[in-house]
């Protein structure tokens, strides 16, 4: 297994940010919300698959499907994102980054900023706080990675 030393860090952070007593969205609605994460990135859109019973514990990417899961409690645009920034990291970076290393938090938080789930300053300081280091959303916005996408090509 590869190492992830960002992960343990990156779960307790979005315990704190996640809000109480949302209601899970639908199925439909976190396709949606997924889909049009990665238009924004022009990465294919994975298929979501969302838990009814409260049971599930883990929610996932899985990369060689192109395929999210996501338990009941996750279903909440944050763990939306959550997923949709691992989609985007492998199709961008593949397996030469952590998981949970700097640059999906980076796109992730250039997703929870667009999205306007967050203020730039609080998620500034959250970060900092929790300890946990993101490439500058700069960096890793959309067009940024797209035209590194093209250079190398
Ligand atoms: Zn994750």
């Amino acid at each position: 297994m590869r190492a992830d030393s960002q992960r343990t860090r990156v779960y307790a952070w979005e315990w704190a940010s996640e809000q109480l007593n949302d209601t899970p969205l639908s199925r439909t609605s976190c396709e949606r919300i997924v889909r049009y994460a990665c238009a924004l990135y022009g990465v294919p859109t994975p298929s979501v698959q969302v838990c009814e019973s409260t049971h599930g514990r883990k929610s996932y990417y899985d990369e060689l499907r192109n395929h999210i899961k996501l338990v009941y409690k996750h279903r909440t645009p944050l763990a939306c994102l959550h997923e949709a920034a691992h989609a985007i990291t492998s199709r961008y970076y593949g397996n030469a980054v952590q998981d949970h290393g700097p640059e999906w938090l980076g796109i992730y938080c250039w997703l929870i900023l667009h999205m306007g789930l967050a203020r730039p300053k609080w998620l500034r300081l959250s970060l900092k706080n929790a300890g946990l280091k993101a490439k500058p959303t700069r960096i890793v916005a959309p067009y940024k990675l797209k035209r590194m996408r093209k250079k190398r090509a």
